[in-house]
């Protein structure tokens, strides 16, 4: 097994410390009073979101020029830690809208194409859905069964996608369907669509347990008219691109569970402080500062590996496999953190005017979204048994 990185130590830039704060701030201000109600009533923020594209953060990976802030995924992950650290949901939207439909777009549009979506997208005028899945392809992705026939300078579209985020609110939607059924995975090809497109039908909202204020929908797609021009890349390139874009996927999502796990610790060194039992604060118990100190350690180990996947990418090296073994741990570590700190909390844990709650909710997505544990293991053993 090839292994030339070692463990390394990172301090923070004062840009990078100022734009942490900023979202700090912002989420104690702006979401932590309203959360909960789109928790319930699983409506999307999409006020919140204008005001996080008026910050730059929902064209975090995108150049100036095309509306963006310019940063890269050091500064990805520690906003959507940060969001995370507050409210999951609209961490996930964030990611999802960011790394996703945006940067697919910008990572293999041609130049028209960028200039007339990547702008709106990255200011966060519109919102990005991006559609891979299938009610018959999940994890086995490449199985898919939507298709896209070129007549004259159209592509029809038929088909469905399932669980798509920002399927009804987005606007600009990228979305595989296959070009050559005789190729397999070399016969996918990604399109970009927009709201209103003939025969592109928005369906069922899905009704989740938890990230509820992040919408998930089911599209359909009846002869949907997409014109030719709005094929990304080459025919046949769809699939690898779609790969490609997750790769990058995988460190907001580590990075979500990083900032969901902090969430879990924050509340519960405060709970354990205050709640008394047998004359003595919860913190006393050494059963609960080991529970603590477990916690604590695992997200430092979730934070290195998901820093390090982000540090890796932003000097474009190779970071497949590390990008996958963040995502593996720090979900796998905050759906335990998530546990602990309901238990910690005991029966207010179970209830929903006690953060932990959502949190246990919230944390069930981050081992399925973008690449189940299961998948993430056998991407993390290819590549070392190639
Ligand atoms: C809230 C939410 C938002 C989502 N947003 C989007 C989105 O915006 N765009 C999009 O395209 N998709 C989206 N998805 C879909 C998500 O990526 C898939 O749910 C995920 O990839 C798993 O696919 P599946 O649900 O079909 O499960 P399946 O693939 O059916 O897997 C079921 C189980 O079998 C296991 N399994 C499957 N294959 C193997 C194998 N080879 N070896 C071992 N175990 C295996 C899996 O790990 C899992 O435990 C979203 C899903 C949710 C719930």
């Amino acid at each position: 097994m090839n292994n030339n990185s070692i463990p390394f130590l990172m301090e923070l830039n004062e840009n990078q410390i100022i734009i942490r704060n900023t979202v700090r701030d912002f989420c104690e201000k702006t979401i932590r009073p309203v959360y909960m109600q789109f928790d319930e009533s699983q409506e999307f923020p999409m006020e919140i979101m204008q005001q996080l594209g008026e910050l730059g953060f929902m064209g975090i990976l995108f150049p100036e020029q095309y509306g963006g802030a310019g940063l890269g995924y050091v500064e990805y992950a520690l906003i959507v830690e940060e969001l995370a650290r507050i409210d999951p949901s609209i961490s996930l939207s964030v990611a999802a809208h960011n790394g996703l439909c945006t940067n697919h777009i910008y990572q293999f549009a041609n130049e028209a194409q960028r200039k007339k979506y990547v702008h709106d997208l990255a200011t966060g005028k519109k919102i990005g859905a991006w559609g891979l899945t299938e009610s018959s392809s999940g994890s086995d992705a490449a199985s898919m069964k939507s298709t896209a026939q070129k007549v004259g300078d159209k592509y029809i579209l038929n088909g469905s996608k399932n669980f798509i985020t920002h399927g009804g609110v987005g606007e600009t939607a990228v979305v595989m369907a296959i070009t050559d059924k005789d190729k397999g995975k070399k016969g996918i090809s990604a399109f970009i669509l927009e709201k209103g497109m003939k025969g592109f039908i928005v369906g069922k909202k899905e009704n989740k347990l938890g990230m509820r204020a992040s919408e998930t929908v089911q599209l359909t797609f009846e002869s949907c008219e997409v014109p030719a021009e709005n094929l990304l890349g080459n025919e046949g390139e769809g699939f690898i691109q779609a790969m490609k874009i997750l790769e990058g996927g995988r460190i907001s999502i580590a990075a979500l569970s990083v900032g969901l796990a902090q969430g879990c610790l924050d509340a519960c060194i405060k709970y354990s402080k205050e709640r008394k039992q047998f004359g003595k604060s919860l913190s006393e118990f050494q059963a609960t500062q080991f529970k603590l100190a477990k916690m604590a350690t695992e997200i430092d180990a979730a934070r290195l590996l998901t820093y390090k996947a982000a540090v890796l990418k932003d000097q474009g090296k190779p970071n497949t496999k590390e990008a996958a073994m963040a995502k593996l741990f720090a979900s796998e570590i905050a759906e335990k953190c998530a546990s602990e700190a309901v238990q910690i909390f005991g029966g207010y844990g179970y209830i929903k005017e006690y953060p932990v709650e959502k949190f246990y909710r919230d944390v069930k997505l981050l081992t399925i979204g973008e690449g189940t544990s299961e998948i993430q293991r056998i991407v993390i053993a290819r590549d070392f048994l190639k």
